[in-house]
């Protein structure tokens, strides 16, 4: 059987120096706010091209706390909107409603998954105070111009860049287009811990200062409140195996990248549709492969039946969820299209070239 992804595989690659550091993390006796976050959130900074970076307890806080800091500091006020894409994973919506902000969904541009950058200005209304971009599937969604309509709408831009760390734009990183960015370091992604990690980076020291209190319960003295905030820290030992895993980011996506090469090229089956190969293959990460087909239930079947397991990223967009009962009626025809086509092929640093060649082949008899 072909696995979706192989987890313990990805980390064996660096077996000996995780288990190392784990030990020693462990015997050190300090397991908070330590030198080892500290050490990553500066490591971070510095991959990324930004003044700030902030451990925080998983992805979703980091867009919480984006969302919150910049609430706390009187940019915006519960009941203003927040344009977000219409497909994406529900938690870049959640950041928004638990905020007590209206989420203004996007349609995506067919070709890209991605919000479709041409279409945001429609969106826009009186009480827009910001645009939530999501590099999807690990590919970069920017342009000068939505930079443009921000600065003209005066409009803060957030890169949720959960799944597209190592991503370039125009020769900078994902995670430094925008205002403000956040990073999931959930096993699964391509810089994932041993379980939930998160950070945001910025270069607004407002901004950064704000949120570091928050994430600690609202204070920047120990014991002194200045803000109702939550608990939301990146603990030393998920630090430690970061600092060693993001020396080796760039080597995995590289990898990552071949096999999508792979896969495009030689996945030539009519029934199925391959993602285009990016213009500039730096901004594509391929957190995820996805393929599109008509026939998408009996695909995932068929090739559940010939062992190569697949996923679905996502089944149902957020506004076709219970929890978003109140948008159920919204029609986002290309995003619902998509939820019904998308399919995840196995994608990742460990996968064999063996296992490329029979996942294609397979796909090319279906
Ligand atoms: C994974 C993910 C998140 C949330 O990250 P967690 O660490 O799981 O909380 C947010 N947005 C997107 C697009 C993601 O893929």
């Amino acid at each position: 059987m072909i696995k979706f992804l192989d987890l313990q595989k990805i980390n064996m690659l660096h077996q000996k120096e995780i288990e190392q550091k784990l030990l020693e993390t462990f015997r050190s006796g300090w397991y908070l706010l330590g030198e080892e976050t500290k050490l990553f959130e500066q490591n971070l900074a510095g991959y990324i091209g930004v003044k700030h970076a902030i451990g925080t307890a998983n992805g979703l806080d980091a867009l919480r706390l984006i969302l919150r800091a910049y609430m706390e500091m009187g940019v915006m006020q519960p009941g203003d909107e927040v344009i977000v894409p219409a497909n994406t994973y529900i938690a870049s919506v959640l950041a928004i409603t638990e905020n007590g902000l209206k989420p203004v969904f996007a349609e995506p541009d067919e070709t890209t998954f991605n919000i479709d950058l041409t279409k945001i200005e429609e969106s826009i209304s009186q009480r827009t105070k910001a645009i939530m971009i999501v590099h999807l599937y690990g590919q970069a969604v920017f342009s000068d111009a939505l930079q443009n309509l921000a600065q003209k709408y005066n409009l803060k831009i957030i890169e949720d860049n959960a799944q597209a760390i190592g991503a370039v734009w125009n020769g900078r990183k994902t995670g430094s287009l925008a205002d403000a960015a956040a990073f999931s370091f959930y096993p699964g992604k391509n810089l994932g811990a041993l379980g939930d990690g998160g950070a945001v980076t910025s270069d607004d020291d407002r901004l950064a200062k704000t949120l570091r209190a928050l994430a600690n319960y609202g204070s920047e003295t120990k014991y002194v409140h200045k803000y109702k905030g939550l608990n939301s820290r990146l603990d030393e030992i998920q630090a430690a195996v970061l600092n060693i895993k993001l020396q080796y980011l760039d080597a995995e996506n590289q990898k990552r990248r071949e096999i999508a090469e792979f896969y495009i090229n030689n996945i030539i089956n009519p029934k199925i549709k391959v993602p285009a190969w990016p213009a500039k293959p730096e901004s594509h990460v391929w957190h995820l492969f996805v393929i599109r087909c008509t026939e998408r239930d009996r695909l995932q079947q068929y090739l559940t039946d010939n062992g190569i397991q697949t996923q679905v990223h996502y089944p149902i967009p957020p506004h076709k969820q219970d929890a978003y009962r109140e948008y159920n009626t919204l029609s986002l025809p290309v995003t619902e299209k998509l939820h019904n086509e998308v399919l995840s092929l196995p994608i990742s640093p460990v996968l064999t070239q063996e296992e490329i060649q029979t996942i294609t082949e397979i796909l090319n008899k279906f």
